[in-house]
């Protein structure tokens, strides 16, 4: 959307909302409020300048961490909304956002095929796995969370703000959780909850959920799944290519609860994440008695299942506007922007496998790629060495940068890769692209000949002797 298009619809629904404001008495804005236009003006400027200090998230170049800006729709839904500044924490707080969050909950729960469940929306999806936990925590007091160690870091931390045993699984030499190494544990641990990760942050790897929905039935444990990065991928699960494993994304459906990140994969500015609960009843857990809160309504507010109080309305109508532009469907909507986000992922691991120089660790699962710098003969800290250099020479190019990210990989997992390398290092330094944004489509075949060339110069430049004195 050009910028005069946005500024057009920005008016034109600003003079909405400024027209339902003028059916109140007038009233004169506090004069200590005020605040000359040429300080605005200069302030703004100066915010300008310092906000050139930013990697180019919105540019096919960068290729390196889960960064984009929103969908312009959820921009100019969220600068409406903010006009009223409705808080989600009560249906007093905002009636219209509550009811725009639940008409997204409906359409998210839809997606997953979970029938009926209980959820919100949360600020992050930290805060949506925390809820997640503590749920998990109120049902089995006495017994542990089990989690791979390739899951998010916050499930640990979260444990321990809890008070829960935390016990790491290991992970395959897919990335995914061990189910091997889950079987094993349950002997010796009192496991209530496994967190299940579909789109691990590292690697992007999809643990299996339909293994362990089913393993818990019989087994007697609880799965959550965190689906914060992942879970709008369900919408090509199975079906014509590109497409992403069907099995653990329908096993959703089966699991306890799932956490997914609107402000990841569903274009949404930060502050919306959202958790889901398959049973309803475990809002028993969040009565509380607060004097002021609640006075008006007698179903259940969202601000009386969550955890925390106050939360963006605005957050709510971007995220319904954005729904209603761009639908959770196969054919059209988000469907269509997540083919072309996974096929770049594809192509870039097809464009790697004809490279004589990268080298792709594992095949992606949804839209993350792991690859690293390679060359017979090279050592596992020479191969970390170079992915480092690599990456800042990139990104320190002014005339033709590219912007990665790096990761630490285990040894199991990236050897089988990598066959004859020497490990000099415990784990290995490679590099990793998450392909957000669909003009990565067309995108990633320069982006590896950029890379390929700044391997080939670093290699001239490792070789060269280094100068006597
Ligand atoms: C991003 C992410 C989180 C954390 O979510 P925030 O919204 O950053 O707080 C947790 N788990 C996974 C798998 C993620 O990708």
């Amino acid at each position: 959307m050009n910028r005069t298009r946005f500024l057009e619809h920005l008016d034109a629904g600003l003079a909405r909302i400024e027209a339902w404001q003028a059916r109140w008495p007038h009233f004169e804005p506090a004069p200590e409020l005020a605040v000359d236009d040429p300080t605005v003006a200069a302030t703004l400027s100066r915010l300008a300048d310092r906000l050139q200090d930013n990697y180019p998230f919105f540019h096919p170049r960068y290729a390196g961490q889960m960064l984009k800006p929103p969908h312009p729709v959820a921009m100019l839904a969220y600068a409406m909304a903010m006009q009223i500044n409705p808080n989600n924490h009560a249906l007093d707080g905002g009636p219209a956002t509550a009811a725009l969050e639940r008409e997204c909950l409906d359409k998210l729960a839809v997606m997953f095929g979970l029938d009926a469940p209980l959820g919100h929306l949360t600020s992050s999806g930290t805060i949506a796995n925390l809820e997640a936990l503590w749920v998990a925590r109120s049902l089995h007091p006495d017994r542990a969370v089990a989690f791979s160690e390739q899951s998010h870091y916050t499930h640990a931390r979260m444990c321990e703000v809890l008070g829960i045993r935390a016990v790491p699984i290991a992970a395959d030499r897919a990335g995914r959780l061990s189910r091997a190494d889950l079987e094993a544990k349950l002997y010796s641990e009192r496991i209530g909850t496994v967190v299940a990760t579909l789109g691990t942050t590292g690697l992007g790897a999809l643990d299996p959920v339909h293994e362990l929905v089913e393993l818990g039935s019989r087994r007697g444990f609880r799965v959550h799944v965190d689906a914060a990065y992942g879970g709008f991928y369900r919408l090509l699960a199975g079906g014509e290519r590109p497409s992403v494993q069907r099995a653990p994304f329908e096993a959703i459906a089966g699991a306890d609860s799932v956490v997914v990140d609107p402000h990841k994969h569903g274009l949404q500015p930060y502050g919306c994440g959202c958790v889901l609960f398959a049973d309803p009843s475990v809002g028993r857990f969040y009565r509380h008695d607060s004097p002021y809160t609640y006075f008006s309504s007698r179903e259940l507010h969202l601000g009386e299942i969550s955890l925390e109080c106050s939360r963006a309305g605005a957050a709510a109508a971007a995220l319904w506007a954005t729904l209603e532009c761009l639908p959770l469907a196969r054919a059209a909507g988000l469907g269509p922007v997540l083919e072309a986000t996974r096929g770049a992922a594809l192509s870039f691991a097809a464009r790697l496998s004809r490279s004589p120089s990268l080298r792709l660790l594992l095949e992606p699962e949804l839209d993350i790629v792991v690859y690293a710098p390679w060359a017979e003969g090279m050592t596992a800290r020479e191969i970390g060495d170079r992915t480092q250099r690599v990456f800042s020479a990139l990104m320190a190019d002014p005339d033709d940068p590219a912007y990665l990210a790096v990761v630490s990989v285990p040894r199991a997992i990236a050897e089988p890769a990598l066959p004859g390398v020497v490990w000099d290092a415990p784990d290995l330094k490679v590099f990793r692209s998450c392909f957000l944004k669909p003009e990565h489509l067309l995108a990633v075949d320069e982006l590896a000949d950029r890379i390929e060339l700044a391997v080939a110069r670093d290699r001239e430049v490792q070789a060269r002797p280094t100068s006597a004195p």
